[in-house]
């Protein structure tokens, strides 16, 4: 171990890379400690801007199951982020299995509101078969491969059962086909047939009522960084290429040798005994081959290419005066000419804007009412390409069809995510894919050297998409960060009590 405590370098200040940062920093064996980030700010993926006279979330929107095992609810809690509703054991007890909460309206593309009671029934018959994929957790083989062909097959079924007239069938199918864009949003994937039906059960769902920050979900991570000690953050410093089981010498450290070298994109070459790689999956998918040096082991460069990782975004429209009741709290569209069980050819030009599941409506704002719209897949990967003047259009012309007032106020502005665009994310959240399991999520957290020759733990891997049951999650991401930074003191504490004398 080099004098003055061992040199560990974080890629990535997401909430996995401070988490890790946070965690060794306070450990007796001082680590000299660096997190290089390729951005101007820290948070990732957790994103909160002030916009509309009001707080935003362009990233992380909930807190996923706040309850005393969800690490990132202990500490919003922790530093007051949370007020006395989110806190209360009632909140905290709630069961919800990871449904999705009812609209309060539902309208169809021609301006009809949708009953609510039909809208249960779908979402109950819905839902009763996203339970349903559980039944094949560890299963050695399942009937169909997808999520989505097993929810179609099941649905025909039930179809063929259905008494109503036609216009009613046709309603229902349009209902459930929402759900499944849904599903999509929650998932972060185009289709539910790229989602692999026997893992599906391992994501767990912790108790509690979803929540948000009311400050912002970046007050988290911003807490965090005021916690690392001064100059341990580096921003706009985008890690190029990762050289690993090497012996690395450097005029600034005249006799040490180190296993790790990371080269940055300004040319900039620093080592380290330690890296902890928290990059999404997204970049890791189309950098892999340079960003490692020697490469992956074929298991690992095998997981990152398997694993999913799809995008859901979130287009926010600025409004004077609300156009919907009080207390509404999500407006669902319904595309009426839409069915699960029938393929659409895709027109992304005309028909991106289908794939939009509806609007949440925020807590109102000081002096305006926003309303945020959710939109998964390829349409959603189209819209980024869009200006925002195309996206504005659009949506107000969504939004004259179903509420069926063709003189509704254009919104005043609009705000969205692009996170495939953003060449350090490159999506939104990683899922299980037909042709990987859950075995791919751990093989992603192993360390490098995988065979154990060399210096130990030279690379390791943290980040949302390397938890094999809390993927997707801000928690699960936090966890992966902890838990590296655990693997990595307890090397150093292995090292402290076999240097010590025996009694
Ligand atoms: C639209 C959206 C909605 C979401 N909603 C929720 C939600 O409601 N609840 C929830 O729990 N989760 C949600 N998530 C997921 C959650 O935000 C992520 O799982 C979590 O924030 C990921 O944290 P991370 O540290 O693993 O990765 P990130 O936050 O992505 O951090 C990785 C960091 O690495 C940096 N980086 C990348 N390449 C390099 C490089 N070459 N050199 C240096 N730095 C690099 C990036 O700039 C980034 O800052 C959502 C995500 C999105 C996109």
């Amino acid at each position: 171990m080099a004098s003055g405590g061992p040199r560990v370098l974080v890629v990535g200040g997401g909430i996995a890379g401070l988490g890790a940062a946070q965690r060794l920093c306070r450990h007796p064996a001082a680590p000299h400690l660096r997190v290089l980030e390729a951005t101007a700010r820290a948070g990732g993926r957790i994103r909160s801007e002030r916009c509309f006279g009001g707080v935003v979330e362009l990233g992380a929107h909930w807190i996923h199951g706040p309850s005393q095992g969800n690490p990132v609810f202990q500490l919003a809690a922790e530093i007051g982020l949370l007020g006395e509703k989110e806190l209360s054991e009632e909140n905290q007890l709630m069961e919800t299995a990871g449904h999705v909460v009812l609209p309060s309206m539902s309208c169809t593309s021609s301006g009809k509101s949708v009953s609510l009671e039909l809208v249960m029934e779908m979402a109950s018959l819905f839902y009763g078969l996203i339970d349903r994929t559980r039944e094949f957790l560890n299963a050695p083989e399942t009937p169909v491969a997808s999520v989505g062909e097993f929810l179609k097959t099941e649905l025909s079924q039930q179809v063929a059962d259905w008494t109503e007239d036609e216009g009613t069938k046709k309603l229902k199918l349009a209902i459930l086909n929402t759900f499944f864009n849904v599903e999509c949003c929650v998932s972060g994937t185009h289709s539910m047939d790229l989602v692999a039906l026997a893992p599906f059960g391992e994501y767990t769902v912790l108790p509690g009522l979803d929540c948000t920050l009311a400050g912002g979900y970046q007050g988290l991570t911003n807490h965090i960084l005021a916690s690392l000690p001064e100059d341990s953050m580096v921003f706009d410093k985008p890690v190029k290429t990762i050289h690993w089981n090497g012996s690395f010498q450097e005029a600034a450290f005249s006799g040490e040798t180190f296993p790790v070298l990371v080269e940055c994109e300004d040319g900039t070459r620093l080592p380290a005994h330690h890296v902890i790689v928290t990059v999404p999956l997204g970049f890791l998918k189309e950098h892999q081959e340079t960003f490692f040096e020697p490469p992956l082991p074929a298991k690992k460069a095998e997981a990152i290419r398997k694993l999913g990782f799809g995008t859901n975004n979130k287009i926010f429209l600025e409004f004077e005066e609300p156009f919907w009741e009080p207390g509404c709290q999500f407006i669902q569209v319904v595309w009426e000419d839409s069915s699960p069980l029938q393929d659409t050819a895709l027109s992304l030009q005309d028909t991106w804007f289908k794939k939009l599941i509806g609007f949440l409506v925020l807590p109102p704002f000081e002096s305006s009412h926003v309303l945020c719209g959710f939109i998964a897949g390829l349409e959603s990967e189209f819209m980024e390409t869009l200006s925002d003047e195309e996206v504005l259009l659009s949506l107000t012309q969504v939004l004259r069809r179903v509420t069926g007032n063709p003189q509704l106020p254009v919104a005043k502005s609009v705000l969205r995510s692009r996170w495939h665009s953003a060449p350090y994310t490159r999506g939104s959240y990683s899922y299980v894919a037909v042709g990987s399991t859950g075995e791919d999520l751990d093989v992603m957290a192993q360390p490098l050297p995988a065979d154990g020759t060399g210096a130990q733990l030279q690379v390791l891997f943290a980040g949302e998409a390397t938890h094999r049951t809390f993927y997707s999650t801000t928690h699960g991401a936090l966890l992966s960060g902890r838990r590296e930074a655990d693997r990595l003191i307890g090397l150093w504490d292995s090292q402290v009590q076999r240097s010590r004398p025996r009694l």
